[in-house]
């Protein structure tokens, strides 16, 4: 069984279809299909979604919200209510010690009857489900319901997730059906050795004990996902993510580029015209890079570090040394607005050095555009800054030979892929805001080498964080007017969402309005919103930081790259609509200078208590490592930074942001059998097709 005969693989490559597995039908077949199960193998990868333990069903009054159980009872009444348009059939059992309600919110005609018909009250019955509570009272819904005399034996019973028209019943069959057909044939690809190394049992017997759970088992366990059945299939996954990782480094680390390593004359003279001093971690990043630059493979390294910790900077001089070194380098962003925002960072250092850059992003006139263009094929211009899609598209250059890519967490590593073809093979380097949790970036960024900015430019300090109601506007106001009596300037920042992004500039504009004309009438206040014209905005932010105006009311233009030490205040209106990233970014413009800062989230009536959450995470930390993992919590591990969107493999079983200990432990493995120079047995290969994308693995793409 460790090695299966060889015929058998073929059960895994074409499948055995479900018809062919006795007591299936067309019809069934046609049911579970809708579930994404095709064939007999499908079926015996369709895990349990619960398991009920029939032998001891706990007390009803035992039993607790969220928890998954059964529970024996007596039925007190069947009945159907209508609410509106919804109906629901409600089944109320006892056992002596407590009552739950079971319901039914999708029914058949049939299935009621057959519930009457079947438990009449006083009948026996075993409940098993997630047991939730409604106004005090514990409720299941849609549970798995059986006659107590019914239940053979007792023992452990798996719960599948159902399809429309499709009943426990049918799939527990089917499933039990294909598994004692199959499970000795099932061919396990991890080598023998490493399963032993971790006491992994085999895939054919894990999947025979999540189907057909043993007695003695520990149904708890069972229910969290975590014996060692499960943790072998989760295994599985985790290992055959991380060897598309390493396969995908070993690709990215077989084409050659052009070392960079030159003088640093133009570093030096940059440096000498900072009004500070790098910091350490910013020195240890440039030596990291300034190393992989040297080499004849192509960088690929991720920079992290929290917001105005001064990547952008140290992004820069890397450009510079393959300035200097005679190629051209680029630094594209995810957006214009953040395109625009390194561009004026960026601009007068450039300038002071007599350096020209271009900026190249889709709103610009197309005279300038075409220029930029045109200077980016001849070479006469060496440092570009720009947004994904235009450069992406676009550009052609003469000899690009560095791409910073500045993710904001929008991108992942597929995404990452299409940016590679310029160029022979350029040098990498991955900007993202927040350090984040280890067992996330491995997920995020496992195919690239990591250097974390872990320390802050001297002179910064925390932001006090305010929650403000509608009822403290007044208490704002004098906040305000406070601040600008001594000496020091204000930002008031609205938020711009796509959607209603008309109706929200109006609001904006009606705002300024209003500070300008009835609130601060005595003060001078500037307006920036996104739609402004980049010179128009140049302006207002100009005289903002000459101090000329001393409230600066803006759209979220001011996300990123906006220093002014004299700022000491930030207002966020309707600051629930923020995410928590972009309230951390926004803050973090306040509190660059001396001066004690504060940050005041008002908030707008009617918020949701995810929102209250979220406010409440900023107001009790600064650090973007505290609001990350906070995040993690408050939303889950798929929407995290837009983990979805960054186009990841999907996880069937693994939950790969919590389970860190599995995913170093597959890391280890992957790299035990992909030594340097060794190649992938087949079947393992094979699986790794399955899961990664194509053009991951591909040479044809970056
Ligand atoms: P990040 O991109 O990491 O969020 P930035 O690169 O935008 O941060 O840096 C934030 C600000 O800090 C910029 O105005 C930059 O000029 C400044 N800065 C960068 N490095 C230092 C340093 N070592 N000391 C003081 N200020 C610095
Ligand atoms: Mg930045």
């Amino acid at each position: 069984m460790e090695r299966p005969a060889p015929e058998v693989e073929s059960i895994r490559s074409e499948g055995m279809q479900l018809q062919e597995l006795p007591g299936i039908g067309n019809r069934t077949a046609a049911r579970l299909e809708s579930l994404g199960i095709k064939t007999a193998l499908d079926l015996i990868f369709l895990l349990p979604r619960a398991y009920q333990d029939r032998t001891n069903p706990q007390h009803i009054s035992a039993v607790a919200e969220g928890q998954f159980a059964t529970v024996c009872g007596q039925i007190m009444s069947v009945s159907e209510r209508r609410y509106r348009t919804r109906r629901t059939l409600e089944v109320m059992i006892t056992d002596g010690h407590g009552v739950i309600l079971l319901k039914w919110f999708r029914f058949g005609r049939w299935f009621k009857a057959s519930i009457e018909k079947r438990y009449p009250p006083g009948t026996e019955v075993l409940a098993s489900g997630r047991v939730t509570s409604f106004s005090g009272n514990l409720e299941m819904h849609h549970p798995d319901l059986i006659e107590a005399s019914d239940r053979k034996g007792g023992g452990i019973v798996p719960v599948y997730p159902l399809a429309e028209g499709i009943s426990q019943q049918t799939v527990r069959k089917a499933v039990q059906t294909a598994i004692s057909t199959l499970w000795t044939s099932v061919r396990d690809e991890i080598p023998a050795d490493i399963r032993k190394k971790h006491d992994l049992p085999n895939l054919g017997e894990s999947l025979l004990r999540l189907h057909e759970p043993l007695d003695s088992e520990d149904v708890q366990i069972l229910n969290l996902g975590a014996s060692r059945w499960h943790k072998r299939l989760k295994f599985g996954e985790l290992l055959t993510f991380q060897l598309g990782l390493l396969l995908r480094r070993r690709l990215l680390d077989s084409r050659s580029s052009h070392p960079v390593s030159p003088e640093g004359l133009m570093e030096e003279q940059l440096i000498r015209f900072l009004p500070f001093d790098l910091t350490r971690s910013q020195i240890s990043a440039l030596e990291d890079a300034a190393r992989d630059m040297a080499r004849n493979v192509p960088m690929h390294r991720l920079l992290q570090g929290d917001v105005g910790s001064g990547k952008t900077l140290v992004a820069f001089i890397a450009m510079l040394r393959a300035c200097e070194s005679g190629y051209q380098a680029v630094m594209m962003a995810p957006t214009e607005v953040l395109a625009e925002q390194h561009f004026r960072t960026i601009s007068p250092w450039c300038e002071k050095m007599g350096i020209p850059v271009a900026l190249l992003t889709g709103h610009m006139d197309r005279r300038h555009r075409a220029e930029a263009l045109s200077k980016a094929v001849s070479g006469e211009i060496r440092l570009f800054i720009g947004t994904h899609a235009l450069i992406q598209e676009r550009v052609k250059f003469r000899n690009l030979n560095l791409v910073v890519v500045d993710e904001q967490h929008r991108f992942g590593v597929l995404q990452r892929l299409a940016l590679a073809r310029k160029g022979a093979s350029p040098h990498f380097l991955v900007m993202t805001a927040t350090p984040i949790p280890r067992s996330l970036s491995m997920v995020l960024y496992g195919d690239l080498d990591i250097t974390t900015i872990d320390e802050m430019p001297a002179g910064r300090t925390p932001v006090e964080t305010l929650i403000f109601g509608e009822s403290d506007r007044s208490r704002m106001h004098l906040r305000v007017s406070r601040e600008v009596a001594a000496g020091r300037q204000v930002f008031i920042v609205y938020p711009l969402v796509e959607e209603s992004e008309k109706m929200d500039l109006n609001a904006a504009s009606e705002m300024a309005e209003n500070y300008r004309k009835r609130i601060f009438p005595h003060l001078r206040i500037g307006l920036l919103t996104g739609r402004m014209a980049s010179r128009e905005k140049d302006t207002v932010m100009e005289r903002f930081r000459a101090g000329e105006y001393q409230i600066l009311v803006s759209t979220t233009v001011i996300e990123v790259g906006v220093d002014v030490p004299n700022a000491n205040l930030m207002v966020i209106e309707h600051a629930e609509r923020f995410g928590l990233f972009q309230l951390h970014q926004l803050r973090g413009r306040v509190g660059r200078g001396r001066n004690r800062s504060t940050c005041i989230l008002m908030e707008g009536p009617n918020i949701s208590g995810e929102a209250r959450l979220r406010l409440k995470v900023i107001s009790q930390t600064n650090s973007g490592f505290d609001i990350a993992e906070a995040d993690l919590k408050i939303r889950g591990p798929g929407d995290f930074l837009g983990v979805r969107q960054a186009g990841m493999p999907e996880f069937r079983f693994a939950n790969p942001l919590r389970e860190a200990d599995l995913m170093s432990w597959a890391r280890d493995a992957a790299l035990q059998m992909l030594p340097m120079s060794g190649t992938l047995e087949s079947g393992m290969l094979e699986e790794v097709r399955r899961m990664w994308p194509e053009d991951v693995l591909n040479t044809a793409s970056g």
